[in-house]
């Protein structure tokens, strides 16, 4: 996360990251795949208790369908040159999960919500299950006012973290979260933090899942983040025989490209190291460890060192 030094207080200042900003317009997408069966507390329980069968492979929801970054950009993009025609703004230009932004900190100060205990934004009327953007524009607008907090007494995301990465509210601590370590993190994953991964193969949802917000989550309009090649129900056996072409082809438009086949296996072979901790039939036991074996002498010593850990 060395970006965030890199990028210093540019992220807090919009002017110097844009020159002529003068405005910042936020937004947010939901982003529950359409499928999502209403209400989403059932659908909700079916995640959770899917993240019990040890030998399920769990993509985090947001990762199912199509690389947001390219759909949430597209439509601010056409959003903003709407704008442009309408409002006479000269320059502007539009951002999602861009490493110099403060998303979060611009969504809950304009009003779109509040940072949850977890840290993520939410809102009263849309849960956490949406991705943030703005749009810098030279442009002064009439400020949206700031949202109230309604975490109240709550800690139940702090309470299922299952790597206590939420050390206190508010604060997160990124080298214990699984989203971090699955995604964001090259090399080697600290031993002592594979047990508590679980069957989490690519980002994790606990603390979403279990937020009471989450019933008002909402449902995508947009077909582009319907799940794709059946990854709302892999298993990990089913997700080890993809090889780096498989991989690349069956990824293609989705943010879980953007990891690569090496960490892509290296994640399978922490959940399945886990999956065969617990208490599976011998065929069960018998398939998992040869799909690991087919990986044993990878070149990557990342992978092979994760394969021998999952096989020991
Ligand atoms: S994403 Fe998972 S690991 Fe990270 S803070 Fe939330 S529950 Fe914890
Ligand atoms: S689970 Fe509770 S504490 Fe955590 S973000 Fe939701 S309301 Fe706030």
């Amino acid at each position: 996360m060395t970006y965030m030094a890199r990028h210093g207080l540019t992220r807090a200042r919009p002017a110097e990251l844009v020159p002529g900003t003068l405005s910042v317009i936020t937004a947010r997408m939901d982003y529950l795949p359409r499928q999502t069966p209403s209400p989403s507390t059932d659908w909700a329980q079916s995640e959770l208790q899917r993240l019990q069968q040890s030998t399920q492979a769990v993509v985090s929801v947001y990762a199912r369908g199509r690389d947001y970054h390219k759909v949430m950009r597209q439509r601010l993009q056409q959003l903003a040159e709407k704008l442009q025609a309408f409002a006479g703004a000269s320059g502007f230009r539009v951002f999602t999960d861009s490493a110099p932004v403060l998303e979060a900190e611009l969504a809950v100060r304009s009003g779109l919500g509040w940072r949850g205990k977890h840290t993520l934004v939410l809102h009263r009327d849309a849960g956490s299950f949406f991705f943030l953007g703005e749009i810098f524009v030279d442009i002064a607008l009439e400020p949206t006012a700031m949202g109230e907090a309604h975490c109240g007494t709550c800690d139940a995301c702090i309470r299922v973290c299952p790597s206590q990465a939420i050390i206190a509210p508010y604060q997160l601590d990124a080298r214990r979260c699984i989203s971090y370590l699955t995604i964001e993190h090259a090399g080697s994953i600290p031993e002592e933090l594979r047990p508590l991964m679980g069957n989490r193969i690519y980002g994790c949802d606990d603390c979403q899942l279990v937020c009471p917000w989450n019933k008002y989550a909402k449902r995508s309009a947009l077909p582009d983040f319907d799940e794709r090649h059946g990854l709302g129900a892999s298993s990990l056996w089913q997700l080890l025989q993809w090889d780096e072409d498989s991989f690349l082809r069956l990824t293609e438009g989705s943010a879980i490209r953007r990891i690569g086949h090496v960490r892509w296996l290296r994640n399978l072979a922490v959940a399945t190291g886990n999956a065969l901790r617990h208490n599976l039939g011998a065929a069960e036991q018998s398939a998992l460890r040869q799909a690991l074996q087919r990986w044993q002498d990878h070149p990557s010593e990342v992978v092979r060192e994760h394969i021998a850990w999952a096989l020991s």
